[in-house]
């Protein structure tokens, strides 16, 4: 339920009458017509479309996913924007939120997602960092220095992750509700909840409702296995979905994407989809068993997602060790307090038996002890 009303003055005011691109599918009213030569879409099929369902543009937000989707997080139809993944809904935040060329910019937390510091650079809007801090075994947000931040630069928007990437590290929910209305009248906070699926903590979407400024972020990218789909959805106010679609392009969602999402929110694929959550989960001991015992690792951290983050002595002769038996897994000393970390995603069983054979020549462990 949505009570609250979103604080329009946090909507770039030079969007505020922007009406956006009329498209042919969202500008047709009159009797529901039968013959369509409105779009100049071909007049037939494509021979390798045997089934004739991409002739059409699709609908900018294809009503069947949305309800799928809204049903499936809980949310209330008119809360979700559905994108071209998570990466276009961060984008097309920013685009509405931040001014270019001014202040208006955004706060992010390292060691954390690429995309956010990339889509304010892109859009030409200040990214300002709060580090985390490293507890040995996890990181943790210092949001009271978030809010200052934000005070301080004038930034529009926070970026946070739960669970984290890189760091696989959760935030309490209850920290991120106290951020959000502290700063509501300046500021909006998104929750990034990429890798929730794989965590024990409840999602902060029924808190929407509450909290006009907060907002989250969800794609079918990782736990649902679509990757290669780009289906992403922002979770927020009504009112600042209803601006988003007028930034957004005007056909984001190809239809044999979402055709494939709606099939991934029936109820057998998402048994199949919780199976396969709690295979990775089980892994992801295993996972850090192994990655800890390769020799030069000083710290696996603690992680709540598909993957794992650890610091070694030895990164060049890890990163080749596993490199040269075809295994990738990705270096992260490219980014701030982490210049001698690796992430290795989950995988599959197999996959772990390779990358403890390819570790095990640097392994410090007596086996036969
Ligand atoms: C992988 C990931 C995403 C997903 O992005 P998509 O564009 O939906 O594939 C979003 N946020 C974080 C933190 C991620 O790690």
């Amino acid at each position: 339920m949505t009570s609250t009303a979103f604080p329009m003055s946090l909507i770039r005011e030079d969007l505020a009458a922007f009406g956006g691109y009329s498209s042919a599918r969202t500008s047709f009213d009159g009797p529901p017509a039968t013959i369509w030569l409105n779009a100049n879409e071909a007049s037939s099929a494509n021979a390798a479309d045997t089934d004739g369902r991409a002739r059409r543009y699709p609908q900018p937000q294809p009503e069947a996913l949305r309800t799928a989707v809204s049903a499936y997080l809980g949310a209330d139809y008119e809360q979700v924007l559905l994108a071209r993944g998570s990466d276009e809904a961060i984008d097309v935040l920013i685009r509405t939120v931040c001014a270019p060329g001014g202040a208006q910019g955004i706060i992010t937390c390292s060691p954390t997602f690429g995309m956010y510091a990339v889509s304010a650079a892109v859009h030409g809007v200040p990214a300002h960092d709060v580090a985390q801090h490293d507890t040995g075994s996890s990181f943790e947000h210092d949001l009271e220095s978030v809010a200052a931040a934000v005070r301080k630069t004038g930034a529009r928007i926070v970026f946070l992750a739960s669970p984290g990437n890189p760091t696989g590290s959760v935030i309490d929910l209850y920290d991120v509700l106290a951020l959000a209305d502290e700063i509501a009248d300046v500021a909006m906070v998104v929750l990034d909840e990429a890798y929730v699926e794989f965590a024990d903590d409840a999602s902060a979407i029924a808190a929407v409702g509450a909290h006009p400024t907060l907002a989250v972020l969800r794609t079918m990218s990782k736990a649902h296995g679509l990757a290669g789909a780009r289906i992403g959805a922002l979770i927020a106010h009504p009112d600042l979905i209803a601006v988003m679609r007028r930034v957004q392009a005007p056909y984001p969602l190809p239809t044999p994407a979402v055709d494939v999402a709606i099939e991934a929110l029936r109820p057998a694929s998402l048994v199949d989809t919780a199976i396969r959550v709690d295979e990775t989960v089980e892994l992801r001991d295993r996972l850090a068993e192994i990655v800890s015992a390769a020799r030069g690792v000083k710290v696996v951290y603690d992680s709540h997602a598909n993957f794992v983050l650890a610091r070694t002595s030895t990164p060049d002769r890890l990163i080749e060790a596993v490199r040269g038996q075809g295994i990738a897994i990705r270096d992260m000393r490219h980014l701030p307090g982490l210049s001698d970390a690796v992430r290795v995603s989950v995988g599959t069983s197999d996959d772990l038996d390779a990358l403890a054979q390819a570790l095990d020549p640097m392994t410090t462990l007596e086996r036969n002890a």
